[in-house]
């Protein structure tokens, strides 16, 4: 009867630190099931070098046309700039990023973590040619080879602490992929992004890839590599079923892909366009 009991507490105990575990992965669910197609569209060689998704490092610098459209000075659009602080007031990021990054400020403020700072958002390439030349190639990185560039990356401080110390920054390595987001340059991956444990650089892709990569413990440069490996995946995330399709160009200077009724595409900054798309 004793060993019973003790059986049954185990038991409890496991599904209560499975819960605990459970509600820190995102619940998502990957396979190859086929979507259902709404028509064609016919992709140019042109978008694989635009998008949320795009690949910015030493050997795919930021096209122009890369460069996001909706940058905005934070400080003159007070409505996305709740519960953080800037460091200073020429701090310029992709609205769509801004919003995101707003109502994920607000979530961490639930759990008590609220005193974050903005610190860096997009950089101009003539703002980027300054830095190098002020700093220097230990410091900073030529024009067109940063992510800054592109105007949907986010250096993220904490006004009480240095980030690898600050609750802000454990909570954001735990949390961002929620919001579309992802820690950039992790701690044990520096061989394959080519930059040092970067605690403070967030980057935005969007759902559900950041959900797929913070599962995985993929780095951009390896969830690229696993589209285009796949060529198609289907994921189910928090009651959505998500289409992703990898078109690698190989010499064409167009494709016609077949598309769900809503789907977003971004190239790869490298070879390839990925279609996400929805029901
Ligand atoms: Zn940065």
């Amino acid at each position: 009867m004793k060993k019973i009991k003790w059986l049954l507490l185990l038991g409890i105990l496991v599904l209560l630190f499975g819960y605990k575990f459970n509600d820190l992965n995102p619940k998502i669910n990957i396979s190859n099931e086929k979507s259902k197609d709404a028509g064609y569209i016919t992709i140019e060689k042109d978008h694989i070098y635009y998008g949320n998704l795009l690949l910015v490092n030493h050997d795919n610098p930021v096209q122009e046309i890369g460069v996001k459209r909706d940058i905005i000075n934070l400080i003159e659009h007070q409505n996305h700039m709740q519960g953080y602080q800037l460091l200073d007031p020429d701090i310029r990021i992709s609205e769509q990023v801004a919003e995101r990054f707003s109502t994920m400020v607000n979530a961490a403020k639930k759990d008590h973590v609220d005193h974050f700072m903005i610190n860096s958002g997009f950089r101009s390439l003539e703002e980027q040619s300054q830095l190098y030349e002020e700093m220097g190639p230990a410091y900073a990185l030529p024009a067109g080879f940063s992510e800054h560039n592109l105007g949907i990356s986010l250096d993220i401080g904490s006004t009480l602490k240095r980030m690898e110390d600050a609750e802000e920054g454990k909570w954001l390595e735990k949390n961002s992929w929620k919001y579309g987001f992802i820690l950039r340059y992790p701690k044990d991956k520096s061989a394959i992004t080519g930059i040092q444990y970067e605690p403070w650089h967030f980057r935005y892709v969007g759902l559900p890839h950041s959900a797929i990569m913070y599962e995985k413990n993929l780095t951009l440069e390896q969830y690229q590599d696993y589209l285009k490996k796949k060529t198609s995946i289907s994921v189910h995330y928090e009651d959505k079923k998500y289409y992703i399709s990898y078109y690698d160009f190989k010499g064409e200077s167009s494709k016609k892909v077949a598309v769900t009724r809503n789907y977003e595409i971004s190239g790869d900054n490298r070879s390839g366009i990925i279609v996400t798309g929805t029901n």
